[in-house]
């Protein structure tokens, strides 16, 4: 296993913000080595905060990211380099990472020369390789951002990322601007390149019907808590916890020929100040007196199966 784990709580928000929001709360995962796991969550349950983490960009207030055996705060500059690079993020709309002044090669090849990945005299022959590897047309590489379409802009987010050779990838709505042809383009572009590059995933989705088809393992979070962790099989075929139960309720059946739609009773409580006890009480409609003030914590349910559920109490 690779052995990352982030054990984060009490996560500040945005730094000009006033109100602390705990955004991921005691969450502890460890993501498998080769694996894609997804992350779905309706939006401010704290998946996007929770990628951020693990790729770098926000640090946990309290807790910690365990990488191969190494814990994050406990690193040496060069060691905390090292794991910014083999963690890469990609976003959901990379034109707004992507310098519009600056061509594809230089956003390519820029990092990778900067981190001597690569050599100056190479940066040409390396951005041809690059490109070639995420599916693009290598004699584009000296056109500008605004000169590409949307999938195209993201194979060159995804080129970037690959650009200094990392092991873990995390995608946050990745494709969810994308139209529905093109993301399955791009998802099909993820998985070849796990194959190829031995690549690790955290696949983060509030679309279900994506994440079902990418993912090896699925983490349902809710307000700031991981409430459910199992195989995408066991998790599709039958739900443990009341709101993943919800979601997949929720989700639209375009099997059947037409979409139905049952919303979750309920809006979602706010995360600055979530209800008590199991945050899902308000809208779960198994509730009993216990799961007002007790918080259900993450138990092993069936082999490799995790739900925060009280009704799974012996
Ligand atoms: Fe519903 Fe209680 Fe389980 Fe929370 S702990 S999901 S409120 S039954
Ligand atoms: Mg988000």
């Amino acid at each position: 296993p690779l052995d990352l784990a982030a054990k984060t709580a009490n996560l500040l928000g945005a730094k000009n913000r006033e109100v602390r929001v705990e955004a991921v709360d005691h969450v502890n995962l460890s993501i498998r080595k080769g694996e894609v796991l997804g992350v779905v969550g309706e939006s401010g349950c704290g998946k996007s905060t929770l990628g951020r983490m693990v790729a770098g960009i926000h640090s946990p207030s309290g807790g910690d990211i365990i990488w191969k055996g190494k814990t994050y705060s406990q690193m040496n500059g060069s060691e905390k380099k090292a794991y910014i690079l083999a963690v890469q993020m990609i976003f959901q709309d990379p034109y707004s990472s992507l310098n519009p002044r600056k061509k594809v090669i230089q956003a390519i090849s820029e990092a990778p020369i900067a981190h001597g990945l690569v050599q100056s005299s190479e940066r040409d022959e390396f951005t041809v390789k690059t490109l070639e590897r995420v599916g693009l047309d290598p004699s584009l590489r000296n056109r500008y951002p605004h000169q590409f379409s949307g999938g195209q802009r993201q194979r060159i987010g995804i080129a970037r990322a690959l650009a200094v050779n990392p092991e873990f990838l995390v995608c946050d709505e990745s494709i969810a601007a994308l139209d529905v042809s093109i993301q399955a383009q791009i998802i099909n572009l993820f998985l070849d390149l796990r194959e190829e590059l031995d690549l690790t995933y955290m696949f983060i989705s509030h679309d279900l019907s994506v994440v079902r088809h990418i993912s090896d393992r699925v983490a349902i979070m809710y307000l700031g808590r991981v409430v459910e962790l199992a195989s995408a099989k066991d998790i599709f075929a039958d739900a443990n916890h009341p709101y993943s139960q919800a979601l997949l309720a929720e989700a639209p059946q375009i099997t059947e020929g037409h979409r139905t739609f049952h919303p979750i009773k309920g809006e979602v409580p706010s995360a600055i100040n979530p209800p008590s006890g199991c945050h899902f009480h308000p809208r779960c409609p198994h509730t009993t007196a216990r799961c007002k003030t007790d918080k259900p914590e993450l138990k092993e349910i069936a082999p490799g199966r995790y739900s925060a559920c009280h009704l799974n109490a012996a």
